[in-house]
């Protein structure tokens, strides 16, 4: 098997709402009138997005589940992926259960892989997302305002506290075997909002995916919107027994990362339509503060007073 069977045989689906797909020098794509075009790329590389012995499976899930939490964070709805991957050497067994994962959850999204590029190198993946939303109604970065609600979707840390087991960091934790199974899932196979970011248009002021953790990605919501925020500790969403503990966990919960949750913001006058987009899209939504003039995230405890985090959010650079 070569270079060109593999992608043939792994990689060539049908994509027939692109003019043309895989086998061409490029792709042709007609995009709907009336919509805006959205394109973003993600990248993900062994050792420091996933472990070396991850299933094949999962981090196909993963690789597209991550740029689709990007489509999903502003409301666009995805349509077409192109997929770059680079990989040691010609591994069969490896990319079929990598396309399984890929294209199970593309299906489920309408998503249709319409090219790439495949060459030697350690291994690493990175897809090109488009998707569309109706002209300019974006969910943007920008557009917090004062007065607005801050809300999170889904619960937080579970994928963070499943890497912090992994590196051995989290032994004799009192976690049940339901708890660990739970953020082992998130971890490895992400559900990205994309019902409820497509509810919230016209809902939602500003939005972003959680990624790097909930204080560092609602900063860039505030930094964009020229704003700050006021998030109550006591008020972020997990499963009922890390709630149960919150200042136990509220590093993970506050700042841990990989949790592909929206964070978003609305006027108060839409809780009832927040709530509803939560409702049509399956998924748990939570009101954890507010928009106030000046700039920077304060997190509160009960009695309103400032906490600190013993980390801020992941950066690759720090
Ligand atoms: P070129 O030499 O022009 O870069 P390639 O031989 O790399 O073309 O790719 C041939 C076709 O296969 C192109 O349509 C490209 O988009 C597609 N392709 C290559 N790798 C992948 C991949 N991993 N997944 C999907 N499509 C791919
Ligand atoms: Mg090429």
């Amino acid at each position: 098997m070569n270079e060109f069977d593999l992608i043939r045989q792994y990689f060539t689906r049908p994509a027939p709402s692109a003019v043309l797909g895989v086998g061409d020098d490029a792709a042709i794509l007609r995009p709907t009138p009336g919509q805006d075009l959205h394109v973003s790329v993600d990248m993900l590389v062994e050792g420091r997005h996933f472990f070396a012995d991850v299933s094949p499976q999962a981090l196909g899930h993963k690789t597209l589940a991550v740029n689709l939490s990007d489509m999903a964070a502003m409301g666009a709805k995805p349509r077409w992926a192109f997929l770059s991957l680079a990989m040691p050497r010609l591994d069969e067994a490896w990319a079929r259960d990598f396309s399984r994962g890929l294209f199970a959850l593309a299906g489920q999204h309408g998503v249709e892989l319409a090219g790439g590029d495949t060459t030697r190198g350690p291994l690493t993946l990175s897809i090109t997302i488009m998707g569309e939303t109706p002209q300019g109604k974006a969910l943007r970065r920008d557009a917090a305002q004062v007065g607005d609600d801050v809300w999170v979707s889904g619960e937080l840390g579970l994928g963070a506290i499943a890497v912090a087991v992994r590196n051995g960091q989290l032994v004799d934790a009192g976690l049940s075997e339901d708890v660990l199974a739970a953020c082992q899932c998130k971890l490895d196979f992400p559900l990205p909002r994309l019902e409820l970011g497509q509810a919230l248009l016209g809902v939602a002021r500003a939005a972003a995916d959680v990624s790097d953790g909930l204080l560092a990605d609602l900063g860039h919501i505030l930094t964009a919107s020229g704003v700050a925020a006021e998030i109550r500790a006591d008020s972020l969403p997990s499963l009922p027994p890390l709630e149960a503990q919150r200042e136990r966990w509220l590093d993970y919960l506050a700042a841990g990362g990989d949790d592909y949750e929206l964070c978003f913001t609305a006027p108060q006058a839409a809780r009832e339509a927040v709530a509803a987009a939560g409702k049509a899209a399956g998924c748990r939504v939570t009101r954890i503060g507010h928009i106030v003039a000046g700039s920077g995230v304060r997190l509160l405890d009960g009695q309103g007073a400032v906490m600190t985090l013993n980390k801020a959010g992941y950066d690759h650079f720090a």
